[in-house]
Parts: structure tokens; sequence; C-alpha cells
């Protein structure tokens, strides 16, 4: 059975002998394993990023543009490989796994316009033969840890614009779908990437702690659940590292009672089963405004739960495939038990679901609740899985108190025809990404994206503009020539153009 190895210095190397399994969720069968970095091998990764970065640093920014060039052209090229990979080890659909590329591409994209966006800002005569800049410098050696829903486009969000920066990075992608990462990375070194500048190390709590503990690690992007996004933020900080943590989330659509119905509907099929309802911006609450609307919902969408087409991820024309482990089924079976217990109304129970020629797999049918309530668990936590709840409020803004009293602030939406309620909405609430009649609004690359409360830990977001001032760090440079034979006596006052 073959091992997942690190990449470190552009070679393939297994480390310290410790591994994980691998599992093909589909079926339940260990379909390889993956090596567990040490503290050494997490050393040889930082001391090889150490030693690239001056020479990194100093080539030219549309140099290092030109790599990310060629990454964009093999990303494309190989697809279908990565995806078939993906849904492999992940469990989602090859069409879902394709869409996660082309996004992460779109990351890659960004990172392209590098001498565009490292140009930093000028101004000229701020005092007598006195001109200042601003300039954004790169960090050094700076790491990324991400989670399993998105084994490709999130660390696609960390490290081209990371790179691109003139940094040296690090990546500590899932153990549990490590392949696709792994491709990804090689891809980016075919591409012309000097070979330290970009590492892999696969791991667990041993390998991420290796990386907090550093001190030659400067920054730490993480993505994953809160609580280990909190554990990175407050360790990485308390060392004086710069740490943006992405964390979980409970994101809630708000249906009013004049929305388009049938366009609604299916946004919130889409936002709720897809890939398992194993994404961090999917629609785990439906809150309607009115029994009437909440009626008519039920009424709509129940037929269309109970006709998801689910199988193996790697078959084309599914809506939705297993959850990634045994684990993760269990759990989202456990909250469904919960729920029933808490008096919630089970409209479409998703347990016991099997798959003819797949029994092993770790599957669960799509499932409904209505009459849900704020202090059920399936409304307070992250269930992360193919369940919906329906929360029946009175008016937009009791909708909104319940949204901004929950302890996540990742993505919302609301389904209306009407502008006023729609400002009103994109105004106050406490949620960091919200959409109008969009589920899903995951900015593009050139926004940023991040979560609001408990769902992101830190300052600035990820990609996009807030991700180059993270990766950068501003030096601030005033520069005087004097006029030839001028002579400037000696001042004691605070220099100002007073
Ligand atoms: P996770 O927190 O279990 O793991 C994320 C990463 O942290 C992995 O690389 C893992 O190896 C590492 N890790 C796990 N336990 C650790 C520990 N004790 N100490 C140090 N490192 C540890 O998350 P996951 O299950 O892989 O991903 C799902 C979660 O990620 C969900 O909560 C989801 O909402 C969240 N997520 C958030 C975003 C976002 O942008 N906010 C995006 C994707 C996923």
């Amino acid at each position: 059975m073959s091992t997942v190895p690190h990449l470190i210095n552009g070679e393939r190397i297994t480390g310290s002998g410790r591994t994980s399994d691998v599992f093909n969720p589909a079926t339940g069968e260990v379909s390889g394993k993956v090596a567990l970095a040490d503290r050494a091998t997490v050393q040889q990764a930082i001391d090889v990023a150490k030693a690239a970065f001056p020479a990194w640093r100093n080539t030219p920014p549309a140099k290092r543009a030109q790599v990310m060039f060629r990454f964009k052209q093999l990303l494309e090229q190989n697809e279908a490989r990565i995806a078939e990979l993906i849904s492999r080890e992940h469990g989602k659909t090859i069409e879902d796994a394709a869409g996660e590329i082309k996004r992460g591409i779109e990351n890659v994209e960004y990172a392209s316009a590098a001498p565009e966006v490292l140009k930093g800002e000028y101004s000229r005569n701020v005092g007598p033969n006195i001109d200042a800049w601003s300039d954004f410098q790169p960090l050094g050696v700076v790491a990324g840890i991400t989670p399993f829903n998105f084994p490709a486009m999130v660390p696609l969000w960390m490290y081209p614009l990371a790179i691109v920066c003139g940094n040296c990075f690090i990546l500590k992608p899932s153990e549990r779908d490590p392949s696709s990462t792994l491709l990804i990375a090689e891809l980016l070194l075919e591409a012309g990437l000097p070979k330290g500048v970009l590492s892999v190390v696969h791991g667990d709590k041993e390998a991420v702690d290796a990386l907090i503990e550093a001190p030659e690690v400067k920054a730490l992007s993480f993505v994953g659940s809160t609580p280990i996004a909190e554990y990175i933020y407050s360790e990485g900080t308390k060392r004086g590292k710069r740490v943006q943590a992405l964390g979980g989330a409970k994101n809630h659509a708000v249906l009013m009672p004049d929305a388009d119905l049938d366009n609604a509907v299916s946004a919130l099929m889409g936002a709720a089963y897809g890939s398992c309802g194993e994404r961090c911006m999917a629609i785990s609450v439906a809150v309607c405004v009115g029994d009437q609307i909440a009626d008519a919902l039920v009424e709509k969408i129940v037929p269309q739960i109970k006709a998801l087409k689910i199988g193996a991820g790697t078959n084309s024309g599914l809506d939705m495939g297993p959850l990634v482990t045994a684990a993760a089924r269990d759990k989202v079976s456990g909250y469904i038990d919960a729920g029933v217990a808490a008096g919630a109304k089970l409209l479409v129970d998703g347990r016991g679901f099997s798959v003819p020629g797949h029994e092993n797999g770790y599957f669960l049918g799509g499932t409904l609740f209505d009459r849900v309530s704020n202090e059920m668990s399936i409304y307070t936590d992250e269930i992360f899985g193919p369940v919906l709840c329906i929360v029946r409020v009175g008016s937009l803004e009791e909708a909104m108190q319940l949204i901004n009293d929950h302890e996540y602030g990742n993505g919302t939406c609301i389904f209306t025809r009407d502008g006023e309620a729609a400002r009103l909405f994109c105004d106050e609430i406490e949620v960091g990404m919200v959409g109008v009649n969009v589920p899903l609004p995951v900015p593009v690359s050139y926004h940023s994206f991040g979560g609001w409360k408990r769902s992101l830990f830190g300052d600035l977001h990820a990609y996009g503009p807030d991700g180059v001032r993270f990766y950068t760090k501003r030096k601030a440079i005033t520069q005087r020539w004097p006029a030839r034979k001028s002579h400037e006596a000696a001042q004691f006052a605070f220099p100002s153009n007073g």
C-alpha cells in the first residue's frame, strides 16, 4: 500500500515512519497511508525554506508571477486528474471537485498580478526635497494549515499569494485527503518554482505544534474548526507571530415572504446538500419569516431532498457523495438523533442510507428538520453534514436578531424582492460574507474571504487584498536628497510642514 510522502526541497520523503490511514469514503476501504511528520521533519522543511528565502525575496515580482502563469496552465491541464484524486479521498462529486479547482485557479490568477499588487505607495515632496514611499516586503518563512473539505482550493487561497509576495511557504494539509494537495504542490515546482520555496509536510498535532513553536516561522494561516483555530491563534500570537485563523460556521438563509420561492429552493438545495454539507459556507438554517413561506418551502423542498442523487462521487451526474469518514457520518447521525430527542420535527430522515454496491461507504441521505428552536444542538452547533433546519420567525428583525446572537458569523444570505429589506440586512447583520439572493457568497479572488465573531481569529481575511497585507510587512521610507551646497541647520522642534 503506498504512502503519501512529504515534499521537502523538491524531494518526496516519508520521514519518521509514523503514518495514518487514508480512506475511500465511498467504499470504506483504506486506500493508502499518509506520512505524519515529526518535529525533525518539520525542522528540515523550515531550514530549507529559510535557505531559499534570500534569493526568492530578491527575485523580481514579474519573474515570480511568470511561475504562476505556468502553474495556472498546469492546473488547467491536470484538472481531471486532480478532481479524481479529491473525489476518491474526500468523497465529493467529481463536478464539485472541478468547481473547487477552478475557484483555486482564480487565486493563482490574482497572485499572477504580483507586480501590480506589490507596487506600494509613493508621495513626492512630503517636505523640502523629501520624498516618501511605502514598500511591502515579505515576512520570510510562513506556514499554512488546511482542512479536509477543500484540499485543493484552501491551500490555493494561501501559498500562491504568499509566494508571489516573496515568502517561502510550508503547507501542512489535512491528513484525511492529502493526495490532490501534494500533486498540486508538485505542479508548482514543475512550473519553475525554486525547490525550497514551497514544502509540504503532512501530519497531525505534532507537526502543527512544531510550526507554531518554530521562531523561524513568522506567520500562520489556518483554516479549520473553531477550537483548533482558537488554539493556533492564541499559541501563535503568544509567540509574536502574525496569525489569521478561520474557523467553523453556522450559516443562515433568511426567506422573506416575497422571495422568489422556486429559485430560493434551488439555491437552498445546492447550498445545504452540495458536498454533503461539508462546506464552511454551507447553508444549514433556513429562517422563514412567517408560517406561509415556511409551509410553502416545506412543500416544495421535501420531494427534492428525497430525490437527491447520492452515490460514489467519482461517478458523474450525482448531487451528493459520502461523508469524509465513518466518524463524521456517525457524528451527523448523532445530531439527527439529538434533534428528534429535543422535539424538532424530522421531515426527511437521512439516517441509515445505503448505496447499492457501496454498503460500507459513509453515506447519509439529505435530512430536513422543521420547527427548530435556538436552544437545540442541531441549531447551536456546526453539524457539517447534509442537514437543513427550518426556524420560523415573525419578522425580519427577529430573523436578524437570531443570526446576530449566534456565535458564528461566517456567511449568510437573504432571499427577497424587497430592496429595503436587503439593504437593512446587509448593513446590520453581524456576519462577514453576505449574499442577496446568492446562497454561497464566497468572495471572488480579488476580494477577501473571512467571517466574523468565532468564525475568524485575527484581523485580516484570507486571499485578495487582505492576503497581500497579511503576507507582507509595510516599510515606510522617507528620503531626502538636499540641493547641492545647501546647508540645513540643526532643528530641535519636531519636523513638520507647519
Ligand atoms: P480541523 O480543525 O479538524 O483540522 C484542520 C487542520 O488542523 C488539519 O490540517 C488538521 O490536521 C489540523 N489539526 C487537527 N487537530 C489539531 C490539533 N489538535 N492541533 C493542531 N492541529 C490540528 O478541521 P477539518 O475537520 O479538517 O475541517 C472542517 C472544519 O473546517 C469545519 O469546522 C469548517 O467549518 C472549517 N472550515 C472553515 C473554513 C473557513 O474559511 N472559515 C473553510 C473550510 C473549512
